[in-house]
């Protein structure tokens, strides 16, 4: 959050609506990998389609036999299993699984204590879709934290226990008859072991289809496939001053993977390290042929730098020595740090800055204002450019607090003495706002996309401005 003392943050005008909500709430748990979104959701479709289809089936049979709170029960559940059916459709899959672990288990409680309680003749049965629950929470949860996770695993286990040791009756009476339940309990056994192959199998896909995705990245990484795209970083008339190196990776089956899918991968791995490091490599190399070039000497590149770069043993040295092997210029280098590294250890990433910075190499902060911004700290860095992040700029120019927020930032950075750029530019009104403010240095899609590095040399070299007609 940003430092209140330098006013950026200010409280958004009315209540927040509840899609916005449902979007925050769905978006805190950031980026996750394809494989297991993709899972996730055949998991909450085949949960909520088993349970509107056995509910159903229970409703009729008790709405028949005059139990109209059981009938009433039944309908609830198969109403919110339409609930979660929707979110997961809609790409709520939080609080679509949140939501159906609660409904699941509290219904198998009352359920199974009210009406399925064990006599000589039928076992109780119901508390076996416990198993499959467990295995539910394991996967659906696995990206929550771990006391989260260990909380309703160990809550689904005790009762699964509870159930399964004690004749826990809070009816008093008998709703089926003994053979209807025998019936009942066989349907229970047969199906609730269905349903635990099921998820064992999705679950198994799911950790099958990322660790091969971890592998080709793994081998793409050895074999020196990644690729720096740059986008250009313009002046509002559209002239190069420089460009932000993006990492790409063309998969041999898939095609080009999404850098919301692979970074986060790579970091989660640490393949970040070396992948980052080729990066790295081909920047300096390229600013090294640039020099005898009269305009693309002219350029700086940034390049983006991980966490795990700056704090994994030797790295930050490996990343400086890359640096000095392709003997490239550094003034014309910048390094990309975003504000969420300094949460971690204040002192000693601007240690490392100043280590990064004593070799001559420029530093920026990426993505300002989403993390923890203060001025204190700010004055603190060793900084020459911050990044507006492009959150600020989406909204811009009709959302009073976006303005506000990108105006502050604009004016702090020009109070500081660094360099603004304003990422994510993506219309004319967005760049007038901007220009407006005092920002002078752009990028985004008005201008380019990132670009093949081949194409970026060719286009700076043209001296074309953007965005090219
Ligand atoms: P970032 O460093 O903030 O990079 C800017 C992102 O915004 C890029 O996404 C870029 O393609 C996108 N972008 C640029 N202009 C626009 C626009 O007008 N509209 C919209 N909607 N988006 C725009 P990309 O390439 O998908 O990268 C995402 C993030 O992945 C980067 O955010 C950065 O944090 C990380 N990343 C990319 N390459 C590297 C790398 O080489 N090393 C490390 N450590 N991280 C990287
Ligand atoms: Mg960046
Ligand atoms: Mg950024």
């Amino acid at each position: 959050m940003l430092d209140e003392s330098i006013g950026i943050r200010s409280p958004q005008p009315g209540w927040p609506s509840v899609k916005q909500l449902l979007d925050g709430f769905n978006s805190a748990e950031g980026p996750l990998p394809q494989p297991f979104n993709r899972r996730r959701r055949r998991m909450l479709v085949l949960g909520s389609l088993f349970i509107l289809f056995t509910v159903s089936f229970w409703a009729c049979f008790f709405a028949f036999k005059g139990q109209f709170w059981l009938t009433a029960l039944d309908l609830a559940l198969a109403v919110s299993a339409g609930g979660v059916l929707w979110m997961a459709r809609n790409s709520q899959l939080r609080l679509a699984g949140l939501v159906f672990l609660a409904i699941c288990l509290s219904f198998l409680l009352v359920v199974a204590t009210l009406a399925d309680v064990p006599t000589t003749v039928a076992p109780r049965t119901l508390h076996l879709y416990m198993v499959p629950l467990t295995v539910y929470s394991v996967f659906l949860l696995q990206h929550e934290r771990f006391a989260v996770r260990a909380f309703v695993v160990t809550v689904v286990l005790l009762c699964f226990a509870v159930l399964a040791m004690a004749p826990v009756d809070l009816a008093h009476q008998h709703f089926m008859s003994e053979s209807q339940r025998r019936v009942g309990a066989v349907l229970n056994v047969i199906s609730s072991t269905v349903l635990l192959f099921l998820v064992i199998d999705i679950m198994l896909r799911e950790a099958k289809e990322t660790s091969a995705l971890e592998l080709d990245f793994a081998r793409a990484v050895a074999t020196g496939e990644v690729l720096a795209y740059l986008q250009p970083q313009c002046t509002a008339d559209g002239r190069i001053v420089g460009a932000e190196a993006l990492m790409r990776w063309r998969h041999s089956k898939r095609g080009y993977v999404s850098p919301a899918e692979f970074i986060p991968m790579a970091e989660r791995s640490g393949l970040i390290i070396p992948a980052g490091e080729q990066i790295a490599a081909i920047i300096c190399k390229a600013l090294h042929r640039w020099e005898d070039d009269p305009v693309l000497r002219e350029l700086t590149v940034s390049v983006n730098v991980s966490s795990a770069q700056l704090f994994s043993g030797a790295s930050t040295a490996r990343l400086l020595g890359t640096v000095s092997e392709a003997a490239a210029p550094r003034a014309s280098l910048k390094f990309e740090l975003t504000e969420s590294m300094f949460v971690q250890d204040f002192q000693a990433v601007r240690g490392k800055m100043e280590e990064i910075r004593g070799q001559g190499i420029r530093m920026a902060l990426d993505d300002f204002g989403t993390g923890f911004s203060s001025l204190s700290y700010l004055k603190q860095l060793p900084l020459d450019q911050i990044k507006v992040d492009q959150s600020f700029v989406r909204d811009l120019p009709g959302d009073a607090s976006a303005a506000k927020i990108a105006a502050t930032i604009v004016h702090l950075g020009e109070d500081l003495g660094l360099e603004v750029v304003a990422e994510g530019v993506e219309n004319r009104e967005q760049l007038t706002a901007l220009e407006a403010m005092g920002c002078r240095i752009f990028q985004g899609f008005l201008f380019a996309r990132p670009l093949p590095l081949e194409e970026f040399e060719a286009l700076a070299r043209s001296g074309k401005t953007l965005p090219v007609a």
